[in-house]
């Protein structure tokens, strides 16, 4: 069966991109999958913005195959050819500041030190996000090849304050290529 987008009928089922709840009413977009525990196919949920982010390539599929009109249906498409375009953007998983200095960065591999900022990753791998460690804020251009990961942070790191953001922009606009 194809990936669709369509209206939850009920509230139950859950974000794979982000773990929140989807809710009733909302559009949501399902992946299928083959069952890996029996004959047949999975149905993976998503937001829709989780799934631009997040699994680009099939969420385009449905959209491509939408015949009904949808709302922020260009911003969707755009985030989600950006991800098939910089293949590492699907990888954010939201940003948080460093609890320890243990972690090392997946890009420059310096250590990140305690409350500096990074961004967290998850590698999807066998129909899963797995937690990948983190990049520094700064090494993003390095990494994602473009320093654009606002609005994917946000996403999946509702949490972030004001300032918070505030101080992300800065440091994102200081991100380099080297
Ligand atoms: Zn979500
Ligand atoms: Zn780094």
């Amino acid at each position: 069966m194809a990936h669709v987008i369509e209206t939850a009928s009920t509230g139950r089922a859950k974000c794979r991109g982000c773990g929140g709840k989807i809710a009733a009413g909302e559009l949501r977009f399902g992946e299928r999958l083959p069952n890996p525990f029996a004959e047949g196919e999975t149905t993976h949920w998503f937001h829709l913005d989780c799934a631009a982010f997040k699994r680009p390539e099939p969420f385009l599929e449905a959209l491509g195959a939408r015949s009904e009109p949808l709302d922020d249906a260009a911003r969707l498409e755009s985030e989600a050819r950006r991800g098939v375009a910089h293949r590492r953007l699907p990888r954010i998983d939201g940003a948080e500041r460093s609890p320890s200095g243990r972690a090392q960065c997946r890009s420059c591999r310096e250590p990140i030190a305690k409350d500096a900022w990074r961004i967290r990753l998850v590698f999807y791998e066998e129909d899963r996000f797995v937690p990948s460690g983190y990049v520094h804020l700064r090494c993003s251009i390095a990494y994602f090849e473009t320093a654009d990961v606002l609005p994917r942070l946000r996403r999946f790191a509702p949490d972030l304050r004001d300032e918070d953001l505030k101080e992300i922009q800065r440091e994102l606009a200081q991100s380099d290529p080297a």
